[in-house]
């Protein structure tokens, strides 16, 4: 294959211009105008992942981004990044963008547009703005050391990579020249987009470990046939991860019965738990309290105040104020409980084992959807390899990382694109120093 060479050396190549890539050019041009920026994606069209979030809305943010809202290698690490850029300033730099935010339930904030086109928009005008070069439809297929003429090693003026481009559409591989490059090609969910998993075997060629991925944020498959029935059918539920030898993850909010499983944002923030435990081949349970905030205690005594207050009144349809009548219908044929019984008639141990299943109801986990159904990968490069002041590698000067190719995963809420936009502005001020 023919190899066209670039004749311009970039200050700055950024692999990947989705989230994080797109801050972290804007962060960098924007505190030092004259810096040549390449901004290099492979999809003929970057961004898709912005356009598709939050339902086509993009939920940008979180009204409260704590460390504890994500999950990867070192909490500490993702703390002072997330400080570096915090929610007001990130309010603030959109504004600035002509992208104001509103909030939402569960402090997620929305752009007033309520359309992620507004978002992209913003960013790309933003990047074009300050003279940034974005190049579309050029992938990235590897990244080497640049040569220096007496074989010494790069002064910090002259290139040390070699960014080997295929472009779409042409058959010569183009070498782009770059004094510093940036990874931000993203994690393996949604592959159609373009965030392929490729930038990880980019890093591992320069000298990276990886953290092994599994999907996150995914849909999760079970077994049986009891979620079918109730199919479309959303409660509000706390669910239980047991991995075995290990401790218990608790998450409340809502549940989607679906087709092949479950879904919504409790079963999507669980779905990383129970996917890592199968990958290290820990056996692990998930259950469902189809009574959230209350325990056996509590679930007992609300039961028992119905029963003096409504004794007249049907199991079934008792139950059906608790919760969605599909669900009590579904639960009692499986338990075989006779829905027709006045509560006045519940016998001591069908009162226990009705309680027990709504308390701890099993949900049989096969599988997940998969990358192609995910939102984010857990796993990726292990944040004790980057510097976090400057996000640039330990391991190969020269390289930073930003965004979800890291190993960090925020819960839903907006939590993942403010690690873009942090992860963007930490290693954009860095790159300004050059
Ligand atoms: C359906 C869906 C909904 C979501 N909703 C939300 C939400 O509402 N709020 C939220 O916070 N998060 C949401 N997320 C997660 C969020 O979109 C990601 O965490 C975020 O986009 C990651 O940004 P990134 O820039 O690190 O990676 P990406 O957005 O994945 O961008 C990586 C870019 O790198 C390019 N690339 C990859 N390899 C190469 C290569 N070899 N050469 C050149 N280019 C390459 C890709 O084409 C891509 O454009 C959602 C995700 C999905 C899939």
């Amino acid at each position: 294959m023919a190899i066209d060479q670039v004749d311009v050396t970039y200050d700055v190549a950024i692999i990947g211009a989705g989230a994080a890539g797109l801050a972290t050019a804007i962060f960098a041009a924007r505190a030092r105008p004259r810096l040549r920026i390449a901004l290099l994606d492979g999809a003929a069209k970057p961004g898709a992942k912005i356009l598709v979030a939050g339902g086509g809305r993009c939920n940008v943010t979180n009204r409260c981004v704590r460390p504890a809202d994500f999950n990867g290698s070192s909490r500490n690490a993702i703390k002072k990044v997330l400080a570096a850029l915090p929610v007001p300033k990130t309010i603030a730099w959109f504004a600035e963008m002509g992208v104001t935010l509103h909030e939402e339930e569960h402090g997620k904030l929305f752009p007033d547009s309520n359309q992620a086109r507004t978002v992209l928009d913003a960013l790309l005008a933003e990047v074009r703005r300050h003279g940034a070069k974005l190049l579309t439809a050029h992938r990235v297929t590897a990244i080497g050391p640049a040569t220096t003429s007496g074989g010494a090693s790069p002064t910090a003026d002259e290139a040390r990579f070699h960014v080997h481009v295929r472009v779409e559409g042409g058959d010569a591989e183009t070498v782009i020249r770059a004094r510093r490059v940036v990874l931000a090609t993203g994690g393996m969910s949604l592959p159609k987009t373009g965030s392929d998993g490729a930038g990880y075997e980019l890093a591992r060629r320069l000298g990276h470990s990886l953290v092994p991925t599994v999907p996150a944020l995914v849909p999760l498959v079970l077994d049986g046939d009891f979620h079918a029935g109730l199919s479309g059918v959303a409660q509000d539920v706390e669910l239980t991860v047991t991995p075995e030898g290990g401790k218990p993850v608790r998450i409340a909010g809502a549940l989607l019965w679906t087709h092949f499983g479950v879904s919504g944002p409790a079963v999507l923030d669980a779905s990383r738990h129970w996917l890592r435990a199968r990958q290290e081949r820990r056996p692990c349970t998930i259950t469902a309290n189809l009574l959230p905030g209350d325990n056996a205690a509590s679930a007992e005594a609300k039961l028992l105040d119905l029963v003096a207050r409504q004794p007249r009144t049907i199991l079934r349809n008792a139950m059906s104020a608790w919760l969605p009548a599909r669900v009590v219908d579904a639960l009692l044929a499986r338990l075989r409980i006779d829905g027709r019984v006045p509560l006045a008639h519940l016998s001591k141990d069908v009162r226990r084992r009705w309680l027990g299943a709504l308390l701890a109801w099993p949900l049989p986990v096969r599988d997940s959807r998969g990358y192609v159904h995910a939102e984010v990968t857990a796993g990726g490069i292990p944040l004790d390899e980057v510097d976090t002041a400057t996000m640039q590698s330990k391991r190969c000067p020269g390289l930073y990382f930003v965004g979800e190719i890291l190993d960090v995963d925020g819960r839903i809420g907006g939590f993942n694109f403010q690690w873009a936009w942090s992860s963007g502005y930490v290693a954009g001020h860095a790159l300004a120093r050059l």
